[in-house]
């Protein structure tokens, strides 16, 4: 619809290039993907605001300015195959789908899982795959990956997703140091693990386990007011 593309341009000028993010292709994904269509249709109106906005089952889907942050620092080129651990809305994904050859989503809640599956599948996105699974552990049947993005904070590295890294691929993972989250990317050198970068940022926290629908997760509801900027909220510095 022509107010959303008006609303989205506005998005990734003011939000995105603005603050520093340059590379074109992620400005130009974040131009095409529907964002309105990955947040609840009552919150629809609000898609593009700078912050993070709550799609259920305690969850967010990222403001746009760390979705446009994390793609540019994995520095795609096009050929790669990607695991993302935290499908969410889809949205990130549908980002990546954009940038990558292949993309590996996998989500822990299950019915988040297929939402997100049928939102990539309305937009007709065929190179991503949406999967209800523990990220913890990676994805070794779709393993190696050229390219690793949590968007779910973890204590420490997980072990599985270095070992299904390719040498010299890029892993970017939000971890709880202290009272603070950081933000790193690494990338694997051989057997070697070197951290490349790093930034203090907010995201919700990596659990373990794969959760089904259950009758209190459908009954939590999201309300027109809600900022989904409680703990589950996602606010970049
Ligand atoms: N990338 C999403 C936002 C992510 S919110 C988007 O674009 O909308 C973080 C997501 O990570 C949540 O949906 C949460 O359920 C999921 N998550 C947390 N721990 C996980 C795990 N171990 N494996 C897979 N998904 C996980």
């Amino acid at each position: 619809m022509f107010e959303y593309s008006v609303a989205r341009r506005r998005m990734v000028r003011e939000q995105i290039a603005e603050v520093g993010i340059t590379d074109p292709a992620v400005l130009k994904a974040m131009e095409e993907v529907p964002r309105h269509l990955f947040v609840p249709k009552l919150l629809s109106h609000r898609a593009h605001q700078p912050s993070a906005l709550p799609i259920g089952y305690g969850q967010t889907i990222s403001k746009p300015f760390t979705v446009g942050l994390m793609t540019s620092l994995l520095e795609l080129k096009g050929h790669e195959k990607v695991l993302e651990v935290g499908s969410g809305s889809g949205y990130q994904g549908a980002i990546l789908s954009h940038l990558a050859r292949e993309v590996v989503s996998v989500e822990r809640i299950a019915p988040l899982a297929d939402r997100a599956r049928e939102t990539l599948d309305t937009l007709g996105l065929r190179n991503i795959t949406v999967i209800a699974h523990d990220g913890i552990t990676g994805y070794a049947d779709h393993a190696p990956f050229d390219s690793i993005m949590v968007t779910a904070c973890a204590p420490h590295l997980p072990p599985h997703l270095i070992s299904q890294l390719k040498d010299g691929g890029h892993l970017l993972i939000p971890i709880t140091t202290g009272d603070e989250q950081i933000l790193y990317r690494y990338q694997r050198q051989g057997q070697e693990v070197v951290v490349e970068q790093s930034v203090s940022c907010r995201f919700v926290p990596l659990l373990d386990g794969v959760k089904e629908a259950d009758a209190q997760l459908e009954n939590e509801s999201i309300s027109e007011n809600d900022t989904g900027s409680g703990p589950e909220g996602d606010h970049l510095a």
